[in-house]
């Protein structure tokens, strides 16, 4: 029985019945010494599963607040920039540089495909920038950026700050942001973390918080590092009201985490990502990033020739299962499935089955059993 409709989009996706428990807690004054407890160990457990040496802000917002705070403590106006997009989310960095001042250069690439290596090195050596952004996974395309090796292309630039969009990433594809050189990390609550949405993380490293302090004074209020600084090393001290039962939903989610184990995490969703993709191709979609750059934390599917994408998101939905659009020129053109944070194999037969009732409906004919055949067969 499923109370109701199963939401496969790239997040959120289906919550844990323990995390949702907790946003349905009584309450608790942010000052109490319980919750300050929580707050705490939430941080510090945050800190240490992506290998941060600096801090982790776990704040109410969403996962573009967190773009914004991320741009506005690591460079001022008239710095440079320098923007590797692979889609709609990487996109969205040259709006915020554009509003902030900042000299912003763009590197963009084909969707479903990455910009290359060189490209972003012959880039770094001709100006010098203050900061680099670039989406772990872009949720447009579905594609997976080489953040280690770009890590290690920074090693020769010191003064350039890396910050990784992990929105669509952390927790699901494995991240150490020591062994990456990453500077700033951020996500939202509601993509591999398994929560609702309303909340964002984002990780500073010693480095960005230094940078930070260089700046001076900011002309950001809410986002400014050093208003939340205090609080993060002592919860007990007020800024802005915490949003208590979304971080306890968020502890929650960590504490899964932790059980799990981070690389048996990012393995579950490797093997889930790899046989729901084979059969999405079985069910005759074609995937749009190109296979060694696919994302674990979901799919980005071409619909075949005269599926039509309004009735086909339609029929899915009298099948009781929620899929996201295709965004800018793929509208029309593409579905999107979230298979990130804590759903699994029984979320993703009703899925798959769903799929294949929706294909039929809309004159697709695929024989039942294709997809979810596939999906299984690869699993064990
Ligand atoms: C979802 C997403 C965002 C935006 O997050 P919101 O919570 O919707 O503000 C940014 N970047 C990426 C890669 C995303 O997937």
């Amino acid at each position: 029985m499923i109370n109701d409709r199963l939401v496969m989009i790239p997040g959120p996706t289906p919550i844990a019945r323990s995390i949702q428990e907790q946003m349905g807690r009584e309450v608790q004054a942010f000052g109490d010494p319980r919750f300050v407890s929580d707050y705490k160990s939430l941080i510090s457990d945050l800190k240490e599963l992506f290998f941060c040496d600096g801090i982790a802000f776990p704040l109410a917002g969403t996962g573009t607040l967190a773009m914004e705070m991320a741009i506005s403590n690591s460079a001022k106006r008239g710095d440079n920039v320098l923007i590797v997009s692979h889609g709609f989310f990487g996109d969205r960095f040259i709006e915020i540089c554009e509003r902030k001042g900042l000299n912003y250069d763009v590197l963009s690439s084909e969707w479903g495909d990455i910009v290359p290596l060189d490209k972003i090195s012959e880039a770094l050596s001709q100006k010098k920038y203050a900061a680099i952004t670039v989406s772990h996974v872009d949720t447009s395309t579905g594609v997976r950026a080489p953040i280690e090796e770009i890590g290690e292309l920074l090693k020769k630039h010191p003064g350039v700050l890396y910050i990784v969009d992990g929105v669509a990433a952390t927790a699901g594809e494995y991240t150490d942001m020591a062994a990456a050189n990453m500077d700033v990390l951020f996500t939202g609550s509601q993509k591999a973390f398994g929560c609702s949405p309303g909340m964002f993380i984002l990780w500073a490293n010693n480095r960005a918080l230094e940078r930070r302090k260089s700046l001076g004074t900011i002309p950001e209020y809410f986002v400014d590092y050093e208003k939340w600084l205090p609080i993060m090393e002592d919860p007990t001290k007020y800024f802005a009201t915490p949003a208590v039962n979304q971080i306890w939903a968020l502890q929650e989610s960590v504490r899964i985490m932790k059980e799990e184990g981070m690389k048996a995490r990012f393995e579950r969703h490797k093997l889930h990502a790899a046989a729901l993709q084979e059969a999405f191709i079985a069910l005759g979609f074609s995937i749009l990033a190109k296979k060694e750059y696919r994302a674990v934390t979901l799919s980005n599917l071409v619909y075949p020739d005269g599926l039509d994408d309004a009735s086909f998101r339609n029929a899915m939905m009298e099948e009781g299962v929620v899929i996201a659009g295709g965004l800018k020129e793929y509208a029309g053109k593409m579905c999107r499935i979230g298979h990130m944070g804590n759903a699994g194999a029984p979320e993703f037969v009703v899925m798959l089955g769903a799929l294949e009732r929706a294909l039929n409906k809309c004159g697709a004919a695929v024989p039942y059993g294709t997809g979810v055949g596939a999906y299984l067969s690869l699993l064990s």
